[in-house]
């Protein structure tokens, strides 16, 4: 095991790694930048250096000053969390070159998943399901026509390299499909230097789900089931669940084992999600795969009792998984609502600032993964995202109650959060039924008056 690990994140996150890191008996280094200097999370750190000013490009997306830090703490190792630079196969490279072990995938594997073509290809030959559509790139716009005839409009023409839904246009006709495949083509090439793209099947109504991995360097891949993160705003995920709700058993199983053998396919070592879109008729077909620990982690961590942050160490540090297949098991249910501290009433403007009251919940089933208490400062600079609440019941209506009696007992203060929205979200048919698909929440947001029929 390390002696001592560098943590390039903050927040929450960095909060969750100190804990799995003091659990193992493991020193951790917390690099910060200077808005985050009263970051209480450091209190917890052994050491913390500061690596630059607070936009993230000056601080924690800097390679070189956050490799620097590594070396002069003696880290052995550093875990990138989510976000920052933590799917960025230069800087997983950049490590292996200064001998320090990234806790993550290698930077191969980390590329051949990251790249949404490779990707395809290697879950095609896993058996994982697929959209339909182009196997390769597509650089002939008439090919691009045969391919979207044959699977029927509308299709999706994504970029290889795509990321933060850059890249991709949907088409409904032969002259829109042009069109975005020049257009995708061009933005792609601008924002991640390779204009490769491919067209797909466009789903309507889809429901978003995914399968939670974990992998060693010893060849073994298992699956911890999987989630439901249909409540999005913008692709930004709000409500997270496991199991996913209403799925026939036979079919997620086979899912499950689909992605399992991705990613052992692709010798990959530590934590990835491989995401789904599925439609009405419980097809399944991947979206991408995420090669890092994710924010709602911790719906896995109650159902399986699993500890996802604490497996990517050890099998870092060289060890098998401490599970295998045969061991893991579903108990009851896990709802996790990301609080954000936005105005949902005012188009979710941000709201940084002083938080003067911070209370959080507790009791039997409940976990606030956070990082902020009363008189903390949210710097303008990061994500909006100041804490994680976490319930685990027996089924999905008594961790329905629990998430809203939670809620209830929630404080959070002059700052608004998006907790007033997940009160009115847990309460919607549409989530109580799971009859809900991605634009769900944007329906409801947009057409508040129809609110009433749609809750229960
Ligand atoms: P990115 O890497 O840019 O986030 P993804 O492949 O994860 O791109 O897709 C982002 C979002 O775009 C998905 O969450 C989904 O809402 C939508 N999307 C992508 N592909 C399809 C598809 N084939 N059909 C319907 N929606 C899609």
């Amino acid at each position: 095991m390390f002696n001592r690990i560098l943590i390039a994140n903050r927040g929450e996150i960095a909060l969750r790694i100190i804990r799995a890191a003091r659990e193992l008996g493991c020193e951790t280094v917390c690099v910060f930048s200077e808005a985050d200097r009263d970051g209480p999370w450091l209190e917890q750190a052994d050491h913390t250096i500061c690596i630059g000013p607070g936009p993230s490009v000056d601080s924690y997306l800097r390679i070189d000053r956050i490799i620097s830090a590594a070396e002069t703490s003696h880290a052995e190792a550093i875990h990138p969390g989510y976000g920052f630079l933590a799917e960025n196969n230069e800087f997983a490279g950049v490590c292996r070159d200064c001998n320090i072990e990234f806790i993550g995938p290698s930077p191969e594997a980390m590329a051949l998943l990251g790249d949404k073509i490779s990707c395809k290809r290697m879950a095609r030959e896993a058996g994982t399901p697929v959209f339909p559509g182009s196997a390769d790139a597509i650089e002939d716009p008439d090919e691009a026509i045969e391919v979207a005839r044959s699977i029927g409009f509308p299709v999706i023409v994504k970029a290889s390299a795509g990321g933060g839904g850059r890249g991709m246009r949907i088409a409904r006709t032969d002259e829109e499909l042009v069109d975005g495949i020049r257009t995708a083509s061009q933005e792609a090439a601008a924002a991640f230097g390779n204009g490769a793209v491919y067209v797909e099947k466009f789903l309507e109504h889809a429901r978003h789900i995914e399968v939670q991995c974990l992998g060693d360097s010893h060849g073994n891949s298992v699956h911890l089931y999987n989630r439901d993160c249909t409540s999005q705003r913008r692709h930004q995920k709000l409500i997270e669940e496991g199991p996913a709700p209403g799925i026939k058993d036979s079919i997620r199983d086979a899912v499950c084992v689909s992605a399992a053998d991705l990613i052992r396919n692709a010798k990959y070592c530590g934590a990835a999600t491989v995401e789904f879109l599925m439609d009405r008729e419980q097809n399944f077909y991947m979206l991408e795969v995420n090669t890092r620990v994710q924010v709602e982690h911790p719906v896995t961590e109650a159902i399986t009792g699993v500890d996802i942050v604490k497996e990517s160490i050890l099998v870092a540090a060289g060890e098998h998984l401490s599970v295998s297949q045969g061991d893991i098991s579903i108990t009851g249910h896990a709802i996790e609502c990301r609080v954000n501290a936005e105005d949902p009433d005012r188009n979710f403007m941000p709201q940084p600032g002083l938080v003067e009251e911070f209370m959080v919940p507790g009791g039997f089933g409940i976990r606030v993964d956070t990082h902020v208490r009363s008189g903390y400062r949210i710097p303008p600079n990061y994500d909006s995202m100041i804490g994680k609440l976490i319930v685990h019941g027996r089924d999905r209506t008594e961790a329905i109650a629990k998430m809203q009696s939670a809620i209830a007992e929630f404080r959070v203060g002059p700052i608004c959060t998006t907790l007033s929205l997940h009160r009115r979200l847990l309460a919607a048919k549409p989530f109580i039924e799971y009859d809900f698909d991605i634009h769900w929440v944007e329906r409801l947001l947009a057409a508040p008056d129809a609110e009433s029929s749609l809750l229960t």
